[in-house]
């Protein structure tokens, strides 16, 4: 026993030689762990470092992917802004249901804008990649146009100081009766910044609507006074009654064309406050029809009334000036530029 175990000592060392020694015993395993530090422990240093040049190269890969993939992400919603918010349409949609209005007026700018959105659309999905990308196009500001008809009156100076309140500026429509008993008024409402506009000089439906050329005529009149107690030269206009109603919807079209081709940019309403639908409306719900009407819309034209017996409409205005802001709204002034709101014309 002992010069077995003798033997087995002088083995070298380095060369470890498995099989020499009996199967199970101290020096057996110990051998074993000579072999495999010897032969495994290289193949494992070998395996490592092929797994770690793989995984540098997966990892190179994968950031070309991911890099590429952003970019086609930037390019997609680059085209197609609506992906992320896009109300215009919507807008345009919900003129369509809005139940306080005559069907919208197709030729609007919102409706053209959204088209054109939708054919860019169905162009971009056929050859996504490789179209160039264009510039951005600059987000529509949310805008609402405060529009007062049928004054001046004694509550114009309130809504005046009002507008004042919250540095806005809006649009009055005033006929020849009210001018001819509040001249200083519409003077006042001119200097500080506001835009005076047509409304028609009798506002006698009945009348006015006859015939193009009464309408026409009227209209004249009711410029004349403007200009000749404000010195403005009056651009803009609203129907009485908007654009098509019951009184002239056997010539509205032609009408429209007549007035159009006299220089005139009419404008319609998207947004009712329905202080008009009764005598006194409270202040609440004026603050809540407007909140109501303006839903979805980006471009708000506002229809409010100015005269000596709307006091809950200078009651609510506050609120709804508010209200409009904290829902993103600026406030801006009608003029022969701005994007038409527009009831739908009779074919
Ligand atoms: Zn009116």
């Amino acid at each position: 026993m002992l010069r077995s175990d003798q033997a087995i000592t002088r083995t070298r060392p380095g060369k470890p030689a498995l099989g020499k020694a009996p199967f199970g015993s101290v020096q057996f395993f110990r051998q074993l762990i000579l072999v495999m530090l010897f032969a495994v422990l290289p193949l494992s240093l070998v395996a490592v470092l092929t797994l770690s040049i793989l995984f540098v190269q997966m990892k190179t890969d994968l950031q070309a992917q991911i890099d590429q993939l952003h970019s086609e992400l930037t390019a997609v919603t680059t085209l197609h802004p609506g992906m992320v918010a896009d109300s215009d349409l919507n807008s345009a949609l919900a003129l369509t249901t809005d139940t306080s209005l005559v069907q919208p007026d197709f030729q609007s700018g919102d409706q053209q804008n959204s088209t054109e959105r939708v054919n860019l659309d169905a162009a971009d999905q056929a050859n996504p990649v490789t179209e160039p990308v264009p510039e951005p196009e600059q987000a529509p500001a949310k805008t609402a146009y405060l529009t007062f008809d049928d004054g001046p009156s004694p509550r114009t100076l309130e809504i005046l100081d009002i507008l004042d309140t919250y540095q806005v500026k809006a649009t009055f429509f005033v006929t020849n009766p009210a001018l001819e008993d509040y001249p200083a008024i519409a003077r006042d409402l001119v200097d500080r910044g506001h835009t005076i506009g047509l409304h028609s000089s009798s506002h006698k439906y009945s009348e006015i609507y006859q015939s193009i050329d009464h309408f026409l005529l009227d209209l004249a009149e009711n410029s004349r006074l403007i200009e000749s107690i404000t010195g403005v030269v009056p651009a803009v206009l609203r129907f009485p009654g908007g654009s098509v109603n019951a009184y002239n919807e056997t010539i509205a079209a032609d009408l429209i064309d007549a007035v159009t081709a006299n220089g005139y940019a009419y404008f319609d309403w998207n947004c009712a406050s329905g202080d008009a639908v009764g005598q006194t409306i409270p202040p609440n719900s004026i603050v809540e029809n407007v909140r109501q009407s303006r839903q979805g819309k980006n471009s708000l034209v506002i229809l409010f009334h100015d005269s000596t017996g709307k006091k809950t409409t200078v009651q609510a205005l506050p609120d709804v000036i508010q209200d409009l802001q904290a829902d993103g709204y600026v406030f801006s002034a009608l003029t022969q530029d701005s994007v038409p709101v527009r009831f739908a014309k009779i074919p």
